[in-house]
Formats: C-alpha cells, structure tokens, sequence
C-alpha cells in the first residue's frame, strides 16, 4: 500500500491522474477516510484544515503537498514538531492571478459590475454612470506593485503590454539588481507609504506574514488619490477590511478590486451589506480556479508526492 490520502477532491482530470499513479489512494469519499491518519503517509490537501491535533494523532505521516500556495490551513508547527515535510505548489496559479489583478482593474475602471447590474434591472441609465470613476482611463497610468514575486512580476508584465502603464515596485526582498525585474521596466519605492501617493492602480501580491498582515489601513488609503484604484489578489488579511469599506463609503479611493477575503467565501451572513456597494468589485478567491490551473496543480501535486516517496 502506498499510504497516500487525499483529503481534499481534486478536479476530474487531476483525479484521474492521481489514480493512476497511485491506484490505491485513500480519498475522501473513501470509507477509510475517518481513519486515515492510521495510514497515511503522504497526504494531498487543498482546503481542508489539518489541525495540530490532527498531526499528532496520525502514525506514519512524512510527507504533505498542498494543492496550491501556502500553508495557511496546515499546522506548521505541528508538523515540524513531527518532522513532516511539507511542500506546496506556488507557481502553477501565477498567470492565472495575474490575469484577474488585470480583469479586477478593468472592471474596476470602466465600472462594468454596476453598469451591467443597472442595465440587467433595466434602469433608466442616466448622466451618472459615464463619470462614476474618474481613473477610467488606464492607459499611461502608474501601477504598483506590492510584493514583486511571481505573481506581482507577471502583474506589472501584463499592466506594461495591455496599458503602456509606468510601473512602480515595493519590495524589501527583491535585489536592486540581477533579478527578473532588471527586464521589467520599473521605478523602486521603499515603502507602501511612499507608493501610495504617486500610483493609479495600487496592486497587492504579497503573501500574509506578520509584517503584511493590515498593510493597507485607512491611513494608507487616505494617502492614495481619491480616483485610485486598490486590487488585493493576495489574502485578506493584507487589508485591514473595515478600512477599506470605509474608504470606499467616504470616496477616499475610487474603487477596489477583492478577490482575497479576511472570511472565505464572501458571504451576505458576514459581509452584509458592504456587498452593495458599487465600488467594490468582487470575486471569491478564484486566482486559480480556471480548469487548466486545477489539472495542472493535480499532476504537480501527484509528481511531488510520487518523487518524495520514491526518494
Ligand atoms: P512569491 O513568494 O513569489 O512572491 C511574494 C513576494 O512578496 C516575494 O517577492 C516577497 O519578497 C514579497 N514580500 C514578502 N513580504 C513582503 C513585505 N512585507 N513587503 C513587500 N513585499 C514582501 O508569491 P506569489 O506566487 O507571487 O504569490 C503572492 C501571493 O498571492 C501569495 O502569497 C498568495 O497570498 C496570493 N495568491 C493568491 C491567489 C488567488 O487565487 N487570489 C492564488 C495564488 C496566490
């Protein structure tokens, strides 16, 4: 038995996959799966929480891939504590993110949601809706990029190619040079603070750490332009949310694009009726959902696992 779990399921194609290399994976559907730690090995997860209490109650456990980026849902100290090895999948979504930072901005920027919802309910479209955002030209507009990874890297790629934008860059950890950022046209800031007032689009792609964690605050925000535009692909908890609303209750910054929620999925139970408001375009974690992305993860996630165990 190869001891391989999957916790979590996986799209069809990437099942099928994964059942070919490990025909005699437990999965979640699995009667064994209620006592899975008793056999688990390795372990495939996505979403699902493994507790600290969970780690220490399996018995053979050395090896977990996560399906996707991070490891916000897996007790890490736990597994260090056990010596498990953990691997996630950073990457495989990072076009896919870049590509919704782009659609959120747009969106956005010509207003499209309230627009579409006004036309939809078959309002009378009136004066108003031609200048609700004043940032509605994006072309030759400065971009920042927060967090210059992966994803910000292919972010301010596509904000060059699709707007011919200028390009600012904050982060600590980048080299001045002789990384891929000496092939990406771009001014460095030292800080969100000092980005803040200088860009149209501020877009965020940091991962939440201690010192990401409020990063945009309303403090921040009152520093930006009041026809800017915030796009937070990255976790929830980057931005301080009630901030936020508020900013966009008091006009402070034109609009925000939000894909990544402090409370996942968005719900009308917890969000209430900020989910009203026209200025804020939503979409509910789907950096990486697009099918391609998922199949892709799957094989990866499968590859990983199979090389751990083979040694
Ligand atoms: P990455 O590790 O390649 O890049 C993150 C960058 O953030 C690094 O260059 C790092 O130096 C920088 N950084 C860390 N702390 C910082 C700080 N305090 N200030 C400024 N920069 C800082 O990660 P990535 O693959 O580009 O992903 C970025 C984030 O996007 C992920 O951590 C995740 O939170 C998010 N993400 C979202 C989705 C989605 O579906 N919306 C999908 C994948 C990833």
């Amino acid at each position: 038995m190869s001891g391989v779990v999957a916790l979590d399921t996986f799209d069809a194609e990437g099942t099928k996959y994964m059942r070919g290399v490990f025909p005699d994976v437990i999965e979640s559907d699995d009667p064994l799966h209620a006592s899975w730690p008793e056999h688990a090995v390795g372990l495939f997860v996505a979403k699902s929480k493994v507790t600290g209490d969970i780690i220490r109650s399996t018995k053979r456990l050395k090896y977990i891939v996560r399906h996707g980026t991070g490891y916000d849902n897996i007790d890490v100290e736990a597994c260090k504590e056990k010596g498990i090895i953990l691997c996630n999948l950073p990457g495989i979504s990072a076009m896919s993110v870049a590509e919704l930072a782009l659609a959120l901005t747009g969106a956005c920027a010509k207003n499209l949601v309230e627009v579409s919802r006004q036309i939809r309910a078959g309002e009378k479209l009136n004066k108003r809706y031609k200048s609700l955002y004043s940032a509605s030209l994006l072309t030759g507009k400065t971009f920042g990029i927060v967090g210059g990874g992966r994803i910000g890297q292919l972010t301010a790629k596509k904000f060059v190619g699709a707007f011919d934008g200028k390009i600012l860059m904050y982060d600590p950890y980048i080299p001045e040079n002789g990384s891929i950022w000496d092939s990406i046209p771009h001014l460095r800031v030292h800080s969100v603070e000092e980005m803040a007032p200088l860009v149209d689009v501020m877009s965020l792609h940091v991962p939440l750490l201690p010192s990401t964690r409020d990063m945009i605050t309303f403090t921040l925000l009152q520093k930006m332009k009041t026809t800017a535009i915030l796009i937070n692909v990255a976790r929830g908890g980057v931005v301080k949310e009630e901030d936020l609303w508020r900013a966009l209750k008091l006009g402070v910054i034109a609009s925000a694009g939000v894909d990544a929620w402090v409370n996942e999925p968005p719900t009308r139970e917890v969000y209430g009726s900020i989910l009203d408001m026209e200025k804020l375009v939503m979409s509910p974690h789907i950096g990486g959902s697009p099918a391609e992305v998922q199949t892709a993860t799957c094989i990866s996630m499968v590859d990983h696992m199979k090389e751990l165990l083979d040694g």
